[in-house]
């Protein structure tokens, strides 16, 4: 894509999810930024030039589908129309040392990832860790050793850009292992098929589930909401496992300067309710890759009730490159791992609620996109008006409170931000209760039918 034609389409319109992609080709005149809003976005960093720049975003370029047959068509993978290819789907997590506690879900990634430099199959990792800087608190990192490796454990959500770590590849020769959200893979996979350098070096791509993702004020929004200020806040953990609660009753942990220790419960922090969509980044609702679909293998929750009740937490494995597979079957049979196999349909469960807004809701906002005259991405799903009433005003309700919470000037104001939002919340929740009556309605209906 052109620079004149990507600054209209993905830039102006943000559609821009900040992976950095379009800094690492050769003569980019591109570098990120954290914007005003806490969203990394490309800038003009020289004169603009005729330079070809990859993006996920870009229309022109190969779909997931289309990078993912190349890749995997040929290695005895299956595909399944809701999410691409893979050889199997598992369920488990690391019994083997404290990956499982120290990790989200399953600790399945830092395992992976420290198996791949402890058996020299790379040489260096690339992974989001935690730095002690209130303005950037997150950031890709090169890791070479455990320690490096083991302090990129957690989710972050928070954004992050490969800007940096891709000009390392580019300057030091090495096997390379990337851990990315899918759209950061999607990237890398457009970018391999152009620049030599980044197909010979990044060896194996790993890709996280994802919902969708943050501007930097989600984390000032939750820190408003401890009786610190944001500057002495060290260390902040999105994903604190709580014993006697579900996986997904989890809580925020954070430590301050002082070392002193503070952990709420999430449902008791406002805005941590994911359909509400806070601080959500636009490009997110336009994107169809829910589990990584063109990465080497990918690693979420398992949200599905016979592993949620376990607090310790349970990842969704789904393998696709031969070698990642066999490294699973290997530790699996000695015992470092426990995992089971799942269906396809088990998968679909777990995420359904990513399905379901990135399915029929991404049709109806590219329908309410194109009935604007606007550009949009174009997208495996096709614009489509939703024929419920109900999921259109969900929908509706959402975008709105996307962009609410996004231009948000009251994010690290909690009294402020709630005053603000509420009202589209306080809609949003009368939709679903509405929901929730009609059903009972019907099942009374049902009933009553029967008696
Ligand atoms: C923004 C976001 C949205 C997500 N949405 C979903 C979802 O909808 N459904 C679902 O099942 N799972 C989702 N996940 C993934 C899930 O939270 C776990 O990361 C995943 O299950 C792996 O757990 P683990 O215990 O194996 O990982 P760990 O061993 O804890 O390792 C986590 C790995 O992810 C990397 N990482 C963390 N944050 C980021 C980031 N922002 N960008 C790139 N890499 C990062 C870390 O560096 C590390 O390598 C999401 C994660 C993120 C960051
Ligand atoms: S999505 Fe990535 S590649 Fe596209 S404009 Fe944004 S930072 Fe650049
Ligand atoms: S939802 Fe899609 S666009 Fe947004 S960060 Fe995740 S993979 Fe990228």
């Amino acid at each position: 894509m052109k620079v004149q034609d990507f600054l209209k389409n993905i830039i102006t319109e943000n559609y821009c999810s900040g992976c950095g992609i379009c800094t690492a080709t050769i003569n980019s005149p591109l570098t990120m930024h954290l914007s005003e809003h806490g969203q990394y976005l490309p800038k003009l960093k020289g004169i603009e030039n005729q330079q070809n720049i990859i993006c996920p975003f870009d229309n022109t370029q190969p779909n997931e589908n289309e990078i993912a047959r190349k890749l995997y068509d040929n290695t005895g993978s299956q595909f399944n129309p809701e999410f691409g290819f893979y050889q199997n789907i598992y369920a488990g997590y690391v019994a083997q040392g404290d990956y499982r506690k120290t990790g989200s879900s399953g600790g399945g990634v830092s395992w992976l990832t420290q198996t791949l430099l402890d058996k020299n199959l790379v040489d260096y990792v690339l992974n989001v860790t935690e730095q002690n800087n209130p303005e950037i608190r997150f950031k890709y990192q090169v890791a070479k050793d455990v320690k490096s490796n083991r302090s990129g454990s957690k989710s972050k959500y928070y954004p992050t850009n490969l800007e940096e770590v891709l000009q390392f590849v580019k300057m030091h020769k090495g096997r390379y292992a990337l851990v990315g959200l899918p759209c950061f893979i999607k990237g890398i996979r457009l970018l391999q098929q152009t620049e030599s350098v980044f197909a010979e070096r990044l060896r194996f791509t790993i890709s996280i589930f994802c919902g969708h993702l943050k501007s930097t004020h989600y984390l000032s929004s939750l820190i408003s909401q401890f009786p610190v200020d944001e500057k002495a806040v060290k260390h902040f953990d999105f994903r604190y496992k709580l014993p006697g609660h579900k996986a997904s009753d989890y809580g925020t942990k954070i430590i301050t300067n002082e070392g002193k220790e503070i952990v709420k419960v999430n449902k008791e922090l406002f805005g941590t309710n994911w359909g509400w969509g806070l601080f959500k980044l636009k490009a997110c609702d336009y994107c169809d890759d829910i589990i990584g679909e063109t990465a080497d293998i990918s690693f979420g929750d398992a949200w599905i009730p016979k592993y949620e009740n376990d607090y310790q937490g349970t990842n969704i494995i789904v393998t696709r490159h031969p070698v990642l597979e066999d490294l699973i079957q290997k530790y699996r049979t000695n015992g470092h791992l426990y995992y089971d196999t799942l269906t396809p349909e088990e998968l679909i469960q777990s995420q359904a609620g990513g399905f379901r807004h990135r399915r029929e809701g991404l049709a109806y906002r590219l329908y309410l996109q194109q009935e604007k005259g606007k550009y949009v991405p174009e997208k495996r799903v096709k614009p489509e008006k939703v024929t419920s009433k109900k999921r259109r005003k969900i929908y509706k309700l959402r975008m709105q409170l996307q962009e609410k919470s996004f231009y948000s000037k009251h994010y690290n104001d909690i009294s402020a931000l709630k005053k603000e939002l509420l009202p589209f919340i306080q809609k949003l929740e009368k939709v679903y209760e509405h929901s929730a009556w009609t059903k009972f309605r019907l099942k009374l209906k049902k009933w009553l039918k029967n008696q």
